[in-house]
């Protein structure tokens, strides 16, 4: 639109192929997933009609487009990070060095029990967010039959907030963790995992891209951030604070109140300056530190329900917790002043 400079001026368009104008660029040559063919389409003169109102192309109707695309690579995150996973185990159980399987050295079970619990922690985020959006469309189609009661509309609210929240979220750690096992996956291969034998090397290049389409990392941070600052995930973990967990998970779950403890405190520290270049500055480490304490309650409540996750969710809250130290203790030294030893 006119006079319009950023995404608010933005129309969404519906356009038939058979009235000409579209042409493909090339079929791309890429580093990974070449399953899938990718091709850039070029519009040129191309006829087509508006779809839905003016002006709400990007900010209403590719958003919620683009929602549920998030969901759906973090989906894809979850499955590259559990092929890497069995790919990794089958190995280690396999190779030999030094008189014994590779899995018996520490270096190594350290390497794949820390794969499991990002995977397992992966999932468990992926399946909240999908609870979250379930509930809100459920009422979203309910509401087209009938008029919701108060509370209804209030709880279908709640759940929209929550599904706005985790979905970045959930797209943006499942696809860090799902690169990070890639690469680790390669590294319990050593020097096999270099080659193109094994199914590890096309995992390793299948994984980058989870992390770049339907927005990067950094995206999904600049999506996730008003959520830290506005206080959802906050509200969120006080609500599995308060949930049943099973009694001897209680030392963990305290761990996760110290971890959310240094959460809180990073993030009025950096709120306090405010400093919106500041705040994007310390952003990844704040949303990714409400990540880590959330994926371990969820762990702890899989943990309740099913023994077999209690391993992950010791390992996850092990590795949370370090890293929420780590990123605490940046931003605790840290000042606005600071940012110009970063910048170009
Ligand atoms: C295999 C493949 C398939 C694809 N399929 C589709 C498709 O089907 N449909 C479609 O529409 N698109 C598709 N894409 C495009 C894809 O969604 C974009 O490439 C992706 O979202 C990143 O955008 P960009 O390439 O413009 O990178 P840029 O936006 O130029 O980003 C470059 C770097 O700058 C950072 N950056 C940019 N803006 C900000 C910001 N505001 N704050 C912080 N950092 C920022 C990014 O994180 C990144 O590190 C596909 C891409 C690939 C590679």
């Amino acid at each position: 639109e006119e006079g319009t400079k950023d995404g608010r001026g933005l129309s969404m368009f519906i356009y038939d192929r058979n009235d000409g104008g579209v042409t493909v660029r090339r079929i791309e040559n890429k580093m990974g997933i070449k399953g899938s063919p990718t091709c850039e389409l070029v519009f040129k003169n191309a006829k087509a009609e508006l779809c839905g109102s003016r002006k709400l192309g990007l900010i209403k109707y590719v958003m919620a487009l683009m929602n549920g695309a998030r969901l759906g690579i973090a989906a894809q995150s979850v499955g590259v990070s559990e092929a890497a996973y069995r790919e990794a185990i089958a190995y280690a159980r396999d190779r030999k060095q030094f008189g014994q399987a590779i899995i018996e050295f520490p270096a190594v079970f350290e390497m794949i029990s820390l794969m499991k619990a990002k995977l397992d922690a992966s999932r468990s985020l992926l399946y909240e967010t999908t609870r979250f959006v379930d509930m809100y469309k459920a009422y979203e189609d309910i509401a087209k039959e009938r008029s919701l009661e108060p509370e209804e509309r209030a709880e279908m609210k709640a759940y929209q907030k929550l599904a706005d929240a985790f979905t970045p979220m959930a797209k943006g750690m499942s696809s860090e963790f799902c690169n990070q096992n890639a690469y680790d996956c390669v590294q319990v291969h050593g020097g096999s995992g270099f080659m193109k034998d094994y199914a590890c090397e096309r995992i390793y290049r299948d994984a980058r891209i989870t992390s770049i389409y339907e927005g990067t990392t950094q995206l999904q941070v600049v999506a996730a951030i008003r959520h830290v600052t506005t206080g959802t995930y906050l509200h969120q973990i006080e609500a599995y604070e308060a949930a049943e967990i099973a009694p001897e998970l209680e030392p963990l779950r305290d761990r996760l109140k110290a971890m959310k403890a240094a959460y809180v405190k990073a993030v009025e520290t950096v709120t306090a300056t405010k400093d919106n270049e500041y705040i994007d500055f310390q952003a990844r480490r704040m949303v990714e530190m409400a990540g880590h304490v959330i994926m371990g309650h969820l762990l702890l409540n899989d943990a309740t329900r099913n023994e077999s996750f209690r391993q992950s969710a010791e390992v996850y809250i092990n590795f949370g917790e370090a890293e929420v130290a780590k990123h605490a203790a940046f931003i605790e030294r840290f000042n606005p002043e600071m940012m110009a030893a970063y910048r170009k």
